[in-house]
């Protein structure tokens, strides 16, 4: 019989985003009413409330100044000392980049074991069993592990967060000695939320392809139309934006680009596999090593002039053979329509 432990952090203000939420479901469906919660980070106390009902057994903490800040040697020693308080043999934790940067260590220091990008954690026959993807996304594999403690990373997106009320959780602070501290967060960077493109939990990605920088029906390019269609369309239904190798690579090039494009945008075998309920490609061609990144998109469209075009051939459920400058000028004019 295992011993399940949900590592969590908080976000400002001891909130807990949904990789958490995530993870405190996986931990209860794999449980029941029986798995220990730890908390970390700035109010884990106002966290623990937050997932008060959720059946864990017992609430750990570890929370104060030094702790609240995302930092490897204040979190290995937050994660360490919640991991032995709980005495858990199985330690689920979502994939953020928080945890993804300190558990490996804290698994090394418990002569324990880690598994990073699970997809889905089961028990068979008393056995915790995960599954992960291999070889970018191509092959799925199914492992299990005799060493204890085991620590699994869950990727986002693979479980139903925690849906349940706030309440009043009886927590059990777990002191720590905080290490000697030689790093300092002294603030965030981060693009403008109308400037980032990459939004993993919208219901629909939109992909560019590098024909929207090639020269059109009248011989020249339209790259200043391009950019106001695409940034339109994405400001209008919040998609997802992702991109063609080709596309991204442009700017390596030193050639006119789509200047809110980058290679994070980039889709496909040497690019990222996102998972979104529908995808709508647009002057892409559609050839397999970008097409393996759709994996996890459940309903494909794309819109190509070519009607032979690799979308047509089998990867999309639906192909417009049409000119996206149009077709998306049209789109656009009539989400404002619905939108008056
Ligand atoms: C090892 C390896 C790894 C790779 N990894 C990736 C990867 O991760 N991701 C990736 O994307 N690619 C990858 N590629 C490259 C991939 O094979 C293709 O070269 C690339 O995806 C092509 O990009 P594209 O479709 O945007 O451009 P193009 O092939 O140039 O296609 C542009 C398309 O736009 C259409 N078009 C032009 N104007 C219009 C218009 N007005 N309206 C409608 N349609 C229009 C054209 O008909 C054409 O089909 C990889 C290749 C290799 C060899």
């Amino acid at each position: 019989m295992e011993t399940i432990l949900v590592l969590i952090h908080t976000e400002g203000g001891g909130r807990l985003a949904r990789p958490a939420l995530e993870a405190v479901a996986l931990a209860k469906e794999l449980a029941g009413d029986g798995f220990v919660a730890g908390i970390v980070g700035e109010d884990a106390g106002a966290a623990a409330n937050q997932i008060a009902a959720c059946g864990a057994a017992r609430f750990l903490t570890v929370d104060g100044a030094e702790f609240s800040q995302p930092r490897y040697a204040t979190d290995a020693a937050a994660a360490e000392a919640l991991c032995r308080a709980s005495g858990a043999t199985l330690i689920i934790a979502p994939g953020t980049s928080r945890w993804s940067r300190a558990l490996p260590g804290v698994a090394a220091r418990l002569n324990g074991r880690v598994d990073t990008h699970a997809t889905s954690v089961g028990i068979e026959n008393g056995t915790p069993v995960i599954t992960r993807w291999y070889y970018r996304q191509r092959m799925e594999g199914t492992l299990t592990r005799p060493q204890r403690p085991w620590i699994v990373l869950v990727e986002g997106g693979c479980a139903k967060a925690w849906p349940g009320a706030p309440g009043a959780a009886s927590v059990e602070k777990v002191a720590v000695i905080p290490p000697a501290i030689r790093t300092e967060v002294t603030g965030v960077r981060a693009p403008r939320s109308d400037q980032q493109t990459i939004r993993p939990d919208a219901d629909l990605l939109f992909v560019a392809g590098a024909g929207w920088t090639k020269p059109q029906a009248d011989g020249k390019t339209h790259l200043a139309e391009a950019e106001q269609l695409i940034l339109g369309f994405l400001n209008r239904t919040q998609a997802s934006l992702g991109s063609s190798k080709s596309l991204v690579d442009l700017t390596g090039e030193g050639q006119a680009v789509l200047t809110f494009m980058t290679h994070l945008n980039q889709v496909g075998q040497t690019g990222s596999t996102p998972r979104h309920p529908k995808g709508l490609a647009a002057c892409c061609h559609g050839e397999e090593p970008h097409v393996v990144g759709w994996r996890f998109i459940n309903e494909r469209r794309a819109i190509n002039k070519d009607p032979n075009c690799g979308w047509a051939r089998g990867k999309a459920d639906v192909v417009y053979v049409a000119d996206a400058f149009e077709v998306v000028a049209k789109v656009n004019a009539l989400l404002d329509e619905r939108m008056r």
